[in-house]
């Protein structure tokens, strides 16, 4: 079958755009045709700019006329919808900011623009990035391409989605708790979650701010080392943002893993795991195995607490950052409010959706005085014992080996009500946002069905470099990410 546009990498892309065999104008309608075509059925898109898009390939294209390129030049991308776009419609997957036109643009986007990226629009996403599948998005659920009754994942479902359906050469998504390598393994694409500090969130709508952080979805290892050298680096604007220079990412992926020292957590490697995701990680540590790698079996002894601790300091921090929504700036304005109080109430009950209310709800009675002690400090000090079993765990090896998922994608539906089980589909991804530290999701494997199986690469703190060369190492030596889902 010969490569469409829609099916090149960042990197095969650039190739073709230096070498004038295509333009950024042609890529872009390229990519704009796909999303006509293909996102009826998929849904990933909230909203598409296509005459932005244009008018910003053109631009791009007159750059590589003058030969002023960089990797990203004419390179049509995608953005989680919580991340602000000046002048373009900014959601968050909410009925509340559902008229919000931000006056101005993340930092992360600024940069990738500022290389001459191709915005191509803004992607479906859980509600204030709450959920594990796309469901709680107020535009309906996004699909998985590669079984349309399957969620995508969540809460950047829209991001791997469209990745895996070939409508952007590559996407960002935000990671509170699982939200990029969770949709990235569930779609067969590659997904990073950078340590805390290591990417700017401003302009960056705000869920938890002790666990946000901004990060690629890319169809290959390289695209995502492409991108998170382009969005890395101390942002003054954001005070967590760290200041400490940015390697060369793309340089790091040697393919030499020799010696390389990969822990094995014995509370990842539980019963009750999918037989699938099961066998797929026992094929992928063979494979390291072949690629020279040790192993050593650990132990991360706070692992059950994650979930129960996640979901009392998530929710307490979400509870205030989304207090701001209240109908008197911005977003949805109640129309038939009597007075202040009255206006605020109806803003909030009409623009929420039910998951987020549950959150509020949950995170404001974790904080209220009686309460405080009892549920959100209880939760910073388990937090505290979490961070110190990576600690304990990174002094004797490299990276952590974990699946992403306990099973792959399921059903539409077969979780929503049951608040709960879909909380639980965070297990292996949650402690990593808590420890502060980086993890990459990346193609392991399929289910018996069909369905993507991921592998998840647990890093030390701002050590990117070598979960993308683990992961690169593995990519070369296997071919997951080549397939691709026939839509
Ligand atoms: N699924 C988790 C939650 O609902 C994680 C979400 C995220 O990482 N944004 O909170």
């Amino acid at each position: 079958m010969p490569m469409e546009i829609f099916d090149l990498t960042i990197h095969e892309l650039h190739d073709k755009l230096e070498s004038k065999e295509v333009s950024s104008v042609e890529a872009t309608r390229a990519m704009l045709a796909r999303i006509e075509a293909t996102d009826p059925k998929i849904g990933s898109f909230i909203t598409v700019t296509k005459e932005q898009a244009l008018a910003d390939a053109e631009v791009a294209d007159r750059c590589i006329a003058d030969g002023k390129t960089g990797m990203l030049t004419g390179i049509p991308l995608a953005l989680k919808d919580i991340f602000l776009t000046e002048g373009v419609r900014t959601t968050c997957g909410s009925r509340i900011l559902h008229n919000f036109i931000p006056p101005y643009s993340a930092t992360s986007w600024e940069k990738l623009k500022g290389q001459g990226a191709v915005l191509l629009g803004k992607l479906n996403q859980d509600e204030f990035a709450m959920g594990s599948s796309n469901e709680s998005s107020c535009f309906g659920p996004s699909r998985n391409p590669w079984n349309t009754e399957c969620i995508p994942g969540g809460s950047s479902g829209g991001s791997a989605a469209a990745v895996a359906a070939r409508q952007a050469t590559a996407t960002l998504g935000t990671d509170t708790g699982g939200s990029i390598r969770q949709p990235a393994s569930h779609c067969g694409c590659v997904g990073l979650k950078p340590t805390y500090g290591r990417v700017s969130r401003y302009g960056v709508i705000a869920y938890a701010s002790s666990l946000d952080q901004v990060g690629p979805l890319t169809r290959d290892v390289t695209d995502c080392a492409v991108i998170l050298g382009a969005i890395a680096g101390h942002d003054p604007k954001d005070s967590t943002s760290v200041d400490a220079p940015v390697p060369d990412y793309k340089a790091a992926l040697t393919g030499n893993i020799k010696g390389l020292r990969i822990g094995l957590p014995k509370e990842y490697f539980i019963e009750g795991l999918d037989p699938d995701v099961q066998k797929t990680m026992a094929q992928a540590i063979e494979t390291y195995r072949k690629l020279g790698a040790d192993f050593v079996d650990i132990s991360l002894p706070h692992t059950d607490f994650a979930v129960a601790t996640y979901y009392l300091i998530a929710t307490a921090e979400a509870s205030s950052n989304l207090a701001r929504y209240d109908g008197v700036r911005f977003g949805h304005r109640s129309p038939q409010a009597d007075g202040l109080i009255d206006m605020m109430t109806k803003s909030r009950s009409e623009g929420f959706g039910l998951e987020v209310k549950r959150r509020i709800m949950i995170g404001t009675y974790a904080l209220s005085s009686g309460y405080y002690d009892a549920y959100y400090v209880k939760a910073q000090k388990v937090r505290t014992l979490i961070m110190h079993d990576f600690i304990r765990a990174f002094e004797e090896v490299d990276v952590i080996l974990t699946p992403v998922a306990p099973t792959p994608a399921f059903k539409i539906g077969e979780k929503i009500n049951d608040p709960l089980q879909m909380y639980l589909s965070d297990i292996f991804t949650i402690p990593v946002n808590l420890a502060g530290t980086c993890a990459i999701a990346l193609p392991a494997g399929f289910s018996a069905n069909g369905l993507p199986i991921g592998l998840q690469l647990i890093g030390k703190p701002f050590n990117e470099e070598t979960i993308l060369r683990a992961a690169h190492a593995f990519e070369q030596a296997t071919d997951w990410h080549n397939r691709k889902a026939e839509l």
